[in-house]
């Protein structure tokens, strides 16, 4: 079979080209695929980088593959054969407390596709049978491109117990789960102030806020009554804190990326006299996965796809990666 695959890190370091295809081993499934998504954690497996240093290589990259599966392992349901589906990049280990109570975001020993094995920029991807889920009739194509970022963003959402009353500050909303964040906050009817460097195209029930760094964001947050809840994808320490600092007595911040800053500083006095809670939230619960499937298949969410490009294309696109208009690059495999 293709695949693209990481021999040494560094960009000049992967290439596409012939690979064994893969058995899936007990309780697993091989599935064909169609679609699979560029990730900034792949570029931290071509780095080397960060959490990219868990990779061994060659490693095959992607994360969130989508398409059909092909083949079972011992111990998988047959019913499975056949079935569209799409990969969560996310394996939790199945077998700790948290796993038992249906909080697989929260297992303290899940791996990553893509990063711990082999993903599915390639033609074949062996998967755990209990980490594909049922796309229905959703294309590859969006089903890549939703599951990775619409599930945290449900995941952060329910931890901040946003209802239909809050007004919500969303900050990082220019990027693809900003824009996945502002159309569930929508759908769930919350009033949503939205926050990025650059301008934004004008939706119903949304306002848009331009700032360009930390404090031009809190000299604008000023101007706005305080905000019950403010939810953080940009990963940037200084907005996360702008964002805690506007919210008013009893306010939840939540953040779903720490990529930019390792470090968060507080008004200690701000947060412990007002009420506020912080937290962070990482990955996905399965039934977080099912949920944003049913909201794309009933049209509710739709992700931006920005470029899709060829498996053959994928170098080339990690090159122009950051650079690339707004929406997910979506590598068509099949
Ligand atoms: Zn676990």
């Amino acid at each position: 079979m293709r695949a693209a695959l990481l021999r040494t890190n560094g960009l000049d370091g992967l290439g596409v080209e012939a690979a064994p295809r893969p058995e899936p081993g007990t309780g697993e499934v091989l599935v064909a695929v169609e679609a699979v998504s560029l990730n900034q954690l792949d570029l931290n497996v071509i780095a080397g980088l960060g959490p990219g240093r868990a990779a061994r290589l060659p490693r095959v990259l992607g994360l969130d593959p989508a398409g059909t599966v092909v083949q079972l392992g011992a111990h998988v349901d047959e019913g499975l054969l056949g079935r569209r589906v799409v990969a969560k990049p996310n394996i939790p280990c199945g077998g700790c407390a948290n796993c038992a109570r249906g909080r697989e975001a929260d297992c303290p020993a899940q791996t990553v596709l893509g990063v711990h094995r082999d993903g599915g920029a390639a033609e074949f991807v062996a998967v755990p049978a209990r980490n594909v889920f049922d796309r229905h009739d959703v294309d590859a194509a969006t089903a890549s491109a939703i599951v990775h970022s619409l599930p945290i963003v449900i995941n952060a959402v329910d931890a901040a117990s946003v209802t239909a009353a809050d007004r919500v500050l969303v900050t990082g909303a220019g990027g693809t789960l900003g824009h996945v964040a502002v159309a569930y906050l929508r759908h769930l009817g919350a009033t949503v102030v939205a926050a990025s460097r650059a301008e934004l195209e004008a939706s119903d029930g949304v306002e848009r806020v331009v700032a360009h760094d930390a404090a031009e964001l809190a000299q604008a947050l000023s101007a706005f009554e305080p905000f019950d809840v403010a939810l953080d994808v940009s990963g940037h320490g200084g907005i996360i804190a702008a964002g805690v600092a506007a919210l008013g007595w009893g306010g939840r911040a939540v953040f779903c990326s720490a990529s930019v800053d390792a470090r968060l500083e507080l008004d200690a006095r701000d947060l412990y006299l007002n009420r506020k809670q912080v937290r962070g939230v990482a990955s996905a619960d399965f039934e977080h996965v099912r949920r944003a499937l049913r909201l794309v298949q009933h049209g509710d969410i739709a992700p931006i796809i920005g470029s899709r490009h060829p498996l053959d294309g994928i170098v080339e696109a990690y090159r122009g990666f950051g650079a690339s208009p707004r929406g997910k690059v979506v590598i068509d495999v099949a």
